[in-house]
């Protein structure tokens, strides 16, 4: 339904006039008229999985009885993309078909609690596939983008980072100078996977017929060591004009990772990321009373217990969830206001695996909210290539390290079903980034 007839069936006359109503007349006409407007029902719930390239994508489609209004949500969720897909079409489809659309927080609440046992990974995707789909359809219903709809444009674009990883101090070097010339004013700095430096040769634990062939090895060792080494040079050649983050990815002890906070301080990082994993919580008490570094958590969380606490005793400066994983963007806006009132900032995990549809839900969240602080830009999205254009025409661009939504209705990004279905998810699923030990074979926490 267009704007104009929306209003119209709302009684709020013309378009060019409806404003000019008072505020009593405006109540009376929606008290009046609200109750003949026909609701908007679901007809459909779907997912789609699609590969366009080495990983797999899950994308809701809802329908409504609208003829030709449909939206679309991110339920990407790469290492179980088969068991979201499942959960979303055996499950999500029959509880949904009939419910109306508008309602999106009625809808997100019984499909939350629905399957009694919650706040997982799987059925977390499926939701967030749904509710970003009820954001887009609402958007269109209204004439405007989702971040119109959350508070309107705090800022004019969102900042966002880049990652300059690479396998030598010096290649990171390089990429930084890159990424600097191409104006990203805040740049993640690895060396190696995530931090790890690989023990040269063979680890012990394989020489030992121990683990599976496709296990690789990670020395906490030597990531603590080259580490600080890493910032130093790069301070050194790049600088003090960009701001650097790191992820510590969870992988070291928790003593070992205050040590490497406190070491880290001098070289002022932006943000020191996921320093404890979610079993080690418990430590950012000690960490903050050792420490003023900045500190992100959180792209792993899945429950709201692992924020409501943390968030309210301020044990870190930025929120990195990732927005499919706690369920769609009616959750992450009560995180969001949620973080404001304790001055923890929004930096939403936006990796490769997120679908370029869940990139927009992260901006247009990340445009309405004041307490934003970075947003991460995967690869995709500052430089997607045609296959991923082809799929999700409208989805953000990046310039000059700001990314930009388009203002069309909605999320602002389409879906192309014929040109994903070329591109189906493989079969077998392997994910060998997660499959770290130590030396000796102990299986390494990501
Ligand atoms: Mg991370």
């Amino acid at each position: 339904m267009d704007r104009r007839k929306l209003l119209k069936n709302l009684g709020l006359g013309a378009v060019g006039s409806a404003f000019a109503f008072s505020n009593d007349s405006m109540a009376a006409g929606l008290n009046k008229e609200t109750k003949g407007l026909p609701p908007l029902k679901i007809t459909n719930v779907k997912a789609i999985a699609t590969q366009p390239y080495g990983t797999e994508l899950v994308v809701v489609k809802v329908e409504t009885n609208e003829p030709g209004l449909y939206g679309v949500g991110c339920a990407t969720f790469r290492q179980r993309a088969h068991t979201v897909v499942s959960a979303v079409n055996d499950y999500l489809a029959p509880l949904c078909v009939g419910k109306v659309a508008d309602n999106i927080e009625d809808v997100w609440q019984m499909t939350y609690q629905n399957s009694y046992w919650r706040n997982g990974p799987v059925l977390n995707n499926a939701l967030s596939g749904l509710d970003q789909a009820l954001w887009d359809i609402k958007g269109k219903r209204a004439g405007m983008p989702v971040y119109q709809l959350l508070g309107g444009k705090c800022k004019f674009a969102v900042d966002t980072y880049a990652h300059a990883g690479a396998g030598t101090k010096e290649e990171v070097v390089e990429n930084v100078l890159e990424y600097m010339e191409q104006g990203y004013r805040h740049i993640r700095i690895q060396l190696g996977g995530y931090g790890s430096t690989a023990l040269s040769g063979e680890p012990d634990f394989k020489r030992n017929g121990f683990g599976h062939k496709d296990d690789n090895v990670y020395s906490p060792t030597l990531y603590l060591r080259e580490t600080p080494k890493l910032f130093e040079y790069v301070r050194e050649k790049c600088g003090e004009d960009v701001e650097l983050l790191h992820d510590v990815h969870e992988r070291v002890q928790p003593m070992d990772a205050i040590n490497l906070c406190k070491e880290l301080e001098q070289y002022r990082p932006f943000f020191i990321e996921d320093p404890f994993s979610p079993e080690n919580m418990g430590w950012f008490e000690l960490l903050r009373k050792q420490t003023s570094v900045p500190i992100a958590m959180g792209e792993l969380f899945n429950n709201p217990h692992e924020w409501v606490e943390p968030i309210s005793n301020r044990w870190y400066d930025f929120i990195r969830a990732h927005i499919s994983q706690i369920g769609g963007i009616t959750p992450a806006m009560k995180l969001a206001r949620l973080a404001e009132w304790f001055n923890v900032k929004t930096a939403w995990h936006g990796p490769g695996d997120t679908s370029p549809v869940g990139h927009a839900a992260n901006a247009h969240i990340d445009m309405a909210v004041w307490n934003f602080g970075i947003q991460e830009a995967a690869k995709i999205i500052r430089s997607p290539d045609d296959r991923v254009l082809s799929i999700f025409p409208g989805m953000p661009w990046v310039e000059n390290g700001f990314m930009h939504v388009n203002d069309a209705p909605g999320l602002g990004v389409e879906f192309n079903e014929k040109e994903a279905a070329k591109f189906p998810i493989r079969e077998v699923q392997l994910n060998n980034w997660t499959q770290l030990r130590k030396n000796d074979g102990t299986p390494v926490r990501p």
